[in-house]
């Protein structure tokens, strides 16, 4: 699939419209945040950008593919309602991060975690470039360094978690971190992973179910990710 008249946000529209057509989801607030973010400012130049595959980004890593940004972001929809507050660990571009801001808006909170300090930088000049700029101006939108594994307690509970690397198991910080009544969307495996969607239930207790089979790269330490093992 590849949009190829128009400009940048026309084909980003296009791209957003054919995922529709398609049934990969249906949600108006996703297809609107999707609308908004150009992912044509995401990616590296030459890239490109509206295909529907992941993209390498540098550091031994890729951006998602636009299907798995419209999965999450609407298995994650009931939680980045105005006001709430998402984590986006593995941020890389920024991408969903920005998406996350625009739908929880700015008196919510979007904070993404990346460990390769070069993507946060450069993750950040592109949310400058994007309609989620005044967002990351006014604070309600931040890209951290740190071990996602970690979270970020500074803002959490947080009513949405996505982690966008496969984790070995799901790490008991984000079970912290997470809201009773939130939901966490997480691909854990090795080679084969699933993505799991686990929700926090108002007691506390964790309800856990296997949406589908993903491929994503491991969520790991520094090193070993630019070691490539
Ligand atoms: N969701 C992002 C990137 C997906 S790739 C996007 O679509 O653009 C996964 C990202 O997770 C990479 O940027 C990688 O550097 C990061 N990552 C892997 N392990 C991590 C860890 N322990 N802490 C923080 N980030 C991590």
């Amino acid at each position: 699939m590849e949009v190829s008249s128009g400009n940048g946000i026309d084909r980003n529209k296009a791209m957003v419209e054919q995922l529709q057509r398609y049934g990969i989801f249906n949600s108006k607030k996703v297809a609107e945040a999707m609308e908004k973010v150009d992912r044509g400012l995401f990616v590296p130049a030459g890239t490109p950008a509206y295909v529907d595959s992941p993209m390498a980004i540098g550091y031994n890593v890729t951006i998602s593919a636009p299907h798995m940004h419209a999965m999450c972001l609407q298995l994650l929809e009931k939680n980045l309602q105005p006001g709430m507050h998402a984590l986006d660990i593995g941020s890389g571009t920024g991408y969903l991060t920005a998406c996350f801001a625009l739908m929880v808006g700015p008196e919510g909170r979007a904070v993404g975690v990346e460990h390769i300090p070069e993507l946060v930088t450069s993750s950040i000049k592109n949310i400058e470039k994007s309609e989620a700029a005044s967002l990351l101006k006014q604070g309600s939108l931040s890209i951290n360094v740190g071990d996602g594994r970690q979270g970020w307690p500074e803002f959490a509970a947080y009513d949405a978690i996505h982690v966008g690397a496969a984790a070995r198991e799901i790490p008991q910080p984000l079970i912290d971190q997470l809201k009773p009544g939130g939901r966490m969307v997480i691909p854990v495996g090795n080679v084969f992973q699933d993505l799991k969607v686990v929700d926090k239930n108002l007691d506390g207790s964790l309800s856990i179910r296997n949406e589908t089979s993903v491929r994503y790269v491991p969520l790991t330490s520094r090193d070993a990710q630019l070691r490539g093992t």
